[in-house]
């Protein structure tokens, strides 16, 4: 083996201590850099003892897969947040299978290694594969722990404590924003790179009708309904029906932008509802049902701003557009029976479909190349 000069190695220690320090967690915006090994090893494919690609991302591909994530799992995932203990949707699920990155879905830890550690987070005596976790100092909040993350995507997991049961006696301590569940029997899922979906939230009155159009548009990979922009965690239907929580009733789509624009589902939205009523829609009354756009970055924001402006000048309305555009803050899905509510119900809404206008309209968008979902 070659002997590396000292010189060479001292320019890379000396070129590794800017990148530590931009690691810190309370970087302000998009995905913090949390650790210098994407930046620093070779692009050289690396496969686990379990089989798995395990190269790191490029800070490129965290970025991208980064922005399709709700704003709780890239508060935890991107900005080493923690979740209240107690509240993970993953704690107390004991079916057979694998918990995945919910970044990269790289198999992270497996049900046989799961246990109750009562402390309120989901716990694992051992690691899928260990080389899928890697394990980080974090002398953070007044002590010394070991952070665990991701692999191949960085994210951040949890942390490792060394008072688990046999035969490790280890406890990883994870956060189920950092997991996603693949029941046995099910195929894991491949890294989800490319095509490069994005995320937009409309709030259009009762979420029911706007999920099932938008879900709907040509180009939308998935719409989930849910509630957004308000004080408390963790809502649920009744809290915010009761119009004391803030929360807005909205939709999550995810879309393909080769496939449809942020500009045409800006259009959709508009077609769906009435947007110069104030806290209300239909039949629906309060500041649940009010009408909104929460941006995932500033060019949605300024896009969904010109778009309201050029509304306005239009004179499409009689009155103002009190649509609120404002960035988006955590968004939290609604109950199951609230997703695929129309369509599960056969129940009709008073939402107007806005797929066959804004075909005829925009014959020259690319949307119409895609046939629309039934
Ligand atoms: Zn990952």
């Amino acid at each position: 083996m070659k002997t590396i000069p000292i010189i060479i190695i001292i320019t890379m220690l000396v070129a590794l201590v800017p990148l530590t320090l931009m690691a810190d967690d309370t970087t302000p915006d998009g995905p913090a850099a949390t650790t210098d090994s994407r930046k620093t090893t070779m692009t050289q494919p690396t496969t686990s003892d379990s089989g798995h690609d395990i190269t790191p991302l490029t800070e490129d591909q965290v970025r991208e897969l980064a922005a399709r994530l709700d704003p709780e799992t890239f508060r935890v995932t991107q900005k080493s947040g923690t979740e209240r203990p107690f509240c993970g949707t993953l704690l107390d699920n004991k079916k057979d299978g694998t918990y995945v990155c919910t970044v990269c879905n790289l198999p992270l830890f497996s049900s046989q290694h799961k246990f109750t550690s009562g402390t309120g987070w989901p716990s694992f005596y051992q690691e899928y594969d260990p080389k899928h976790v890697k394990q980080i100092e974090d002398a953070s909040h007044g002590m010394v722990r070991t952070e665990i993350e991701c692999t191949r995507c960085g994210a951040h997991l949890g942390h490792v404590f060394n008072d688990g049961p046999e035969p490790t006696g280890m406890r990883h301590c994870l956060n189920s924003a950092s997991l996603q569940f693949v029941e046995d029997g099910k195929e894991l899922p491949s890294l989800p790179l490319q095509p490069g979906y994005q995320t937009a939230y409309f709030a259009g009155g009762c979420f029911w009708g706007i999920e099932h159009y938008f879900q709907q548009g040509p180009g939308v990979i998935e719409a989930v309904s849910g509630y957004m922009q308000g004080e408390t965690e963790r809502p649920n239907y009744k809290g915010v029906c009761s119009g004391t929580t803030g929360h807005a009733e909205a939709v999550k789509v995810v879309f393909d932008p080769q496939v449809v624009s942020y500009e045409t589902l800006l259009q959709a939205f508009f077609l769906m509802h009435d947007p110069t009523q104030l806290n209300r829609q239909g039949p629906d009354r309060g500041t649940q049902y009010r009408s909104g756009i929460y941006a995932t970055d500033d060019t949605q924001l300024a896009q969904a701003r010109a778009f309201i402006e050029a509304l306005e000048t239009s004179g499409t309305y009689r009155g103002p557009v009190v649509t609120e555009v404002e960035l988006a803050n955590t968004f939290y899905p609604a109950e199951d029976y609230h997703q695929d509510y129309i369509e599960t119900t056969g129940r009709s809404c008073h939402v107007t479909n806005p797929w066959p206008r804004l075909k005829q309209a925009t014959g020259s968008d690319k949307s119409p190349s895609t046939p629309a979902k039934p």
